[in-house]
């Protein structure tokens, strides 16, 4: 069945969940305050690197399934069915999340739903937020208790974030026990190929379905920091921390993903939402629950700090004159999102202590230009590297992790890399006489 949905932030997010609905053959109209980027998708150009997405969006815009606007009157005009995707960043100077956008979607689209609607929230938000919002939503729209709001977390990755949309590990679907309105019936809809496909639909109340997500992101972050602890002991005691991350991973308890020990976890997720989580947990006398979560974010930021540590090291104790060319920016592969991203962080810290450091990245050099601009930009690794005295690879593009040291040691002044993600092949480099230095390992003889 042809639902009419509506997609509040056409981000990361946004902009991929309304596509990939057009995909499942819904009726899609995507809404944005941001008219360069409205333009932009209308056009069939996605604002951001996203693999496959612009297939899936050329594909619907043509067919006549989606399209994109900025008005809030069309989309309550169009659609039953609306979905919130906007932004929850960290509030300035404080661990909560700021839910501006999100209040603002309900604030504007509830006083225009005459007839009644499900508003499904994806957004990533404190546990809490879906019941008040809810309430509001029905306090402001002239359709009151007729207009229902369940809460639907997100859990795609970037640059996944196709498949994940279209073939997720789970749906969770948190509705009002109390006064179920018609969400779970409308989601069933909505989701109907996925539900087919028997991916696991978890219906529940909505403050689980809030914590499945948050939670789910703190245990990500954990993982993450606990192969990075192990990293600084094995860096105290001579142990190689990919051999012990590829042992205790056999373990199917364990399990070998999210395992990789390097310079950590940034993003425009996994720190503010284990920071919002600390503030809320707070907020509700549970904060000792969550104290494990600060160390957790300590942890990820002393890898940075020991990146630069070892940058400074490898340019023989000063960084001050030293030429360090910096691969990768985006704080993962195959995604331009430079939000907190470890990468840009270290390139930060080595050009304030006196080094000219020069980035290069496959795909998110407009994002670091106006975020660090002070940084200088290459528009090849080969260029980046030219007369170099350190390489960092912060990100682990493929492209940088099939290098050819050979290659890359007939433009640099020194043949010293360090490897921020343990993602280049040791022997090789060290064949090609390089020094090789990674996080968690033993300093090359
Ligand atoms: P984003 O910054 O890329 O996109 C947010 C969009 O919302 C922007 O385009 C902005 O212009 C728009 N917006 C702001 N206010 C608006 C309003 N009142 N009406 C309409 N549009 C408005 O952010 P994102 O990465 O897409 O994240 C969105 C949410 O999804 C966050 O809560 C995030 O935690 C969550 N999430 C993100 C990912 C991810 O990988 N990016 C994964 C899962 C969950």
């Amino acid at each position: 069945m042809t639902c009419r949905i509506a997609v509040f932030g056409t981000g990361y997010l946004g902009a991929t969940h309304a596509a990939c609905m057009a995909e499942l053959g819904h009726e899609v109209l995507g809404v944005d305050v941001d008219a360069g980027k409205l333009a932009k998708l209308e056009s069939g150009e996605v604002p951001f690197y996203e693999p496959g997405l612009t297939e899936v969006l050329e594909r619907n815009l043509e067919a006549g399934r989606l399209r994109f606007t900025s008005s809030y009157a069309d989309a309550a005009e169009f659609a039953d069915v609306h979905f919130i995707g906007v932004g929850t960043p960290q509030k300035k100077g404080e661990f909560a999340a700021d839910l501006t956008y999100v209040d603002s979607v309900i604030d504007q689209l509830a006083p225009l739903l005459t007839e009644p609607a499900v508003i499904f929230g994806k957004s990533t938000v404190p546990v809490g937020t879906a019941e008040r919002l809810r309430a509001r939503a029905r306090q402001l729209a002239p359709a009151g208790d007729d207009v229902d709001l369940a809460w639907n977390p997100e859990f795609l990755r970037e640059g996944y974030a196709v498949r994940d949309t279209l073939h997720p590990d789970r749906v969770v679907l948190g509705v009002d026990r109390a006064l179920p309105g018609r969400a779970v019936e409308v989601a069933r809809e909505v989701y109907s190929q996925l539900l087919d496909e028997e991916i696991p639909f978890i219906v529940t109340d909505l403050a689980t379905a809030e914590l499945v997500k948050t939670s789910a992101n703190a245990f990500l972050a954990t993982k993450i920091s606990f192969i990075n602890a192990m990293a600084e002991v094995c860096e105290a005691s001579g142990a190689d921390v990919t051999v012990l991350a590829d042992a205790i991973g056999h373990d199917a308890r364990i399990g070998r993903r999210f395992l990789n020990a390097g310079i950590g976890f940034g993003g425009g997720c996994l720190p503010k939402d284990i920071r919002a989580f600390m503030a809320r947990a707070g907020e509700l006398g549970a904060d000792q629950a969550l104290t494990f979560l600060r160390e957790v974010d300590n942890i990820n930021m002393r890898r940075r700090s020991r990146m630069v540590e070892l940058a400074r090291d490898a340019a023989g104790g000063s960084l001050l004159g030293a030429r360090v060319s910096v691969l990768g920016a985006a704080f993962k592969p195959d995604s331009d999102d430079v939000r907190d991203s470890p990468a840009l962080n270290v390139a930060g810290q080595i050009q304030l202590q006196g080094a000219a450091v020069t980035v290069y990245d496959p795909q998110a050099m407009d994002n670091s230009r106006r975020l660090f601009p002070t940084l200088n930009y290459a528009t090849s690794t080969l260029e980046a590297c030219a007369g170099a005295d350190v390489v960092l690879v912060l990100t682990e593009w493929k492209e940088f992790r099939e290098l050819n040291p050979d290659v890359l040691g007939t433009v640099v002044r020194g043949k010293v890399v360090l490897d921020g993600r343990n993602c280049l092949d040791v022997d090789r480099w060290r064949t090609a006489g390089w020094q090789y230095r990674g996080l968690g390992r033993a300093a090359s003889e």
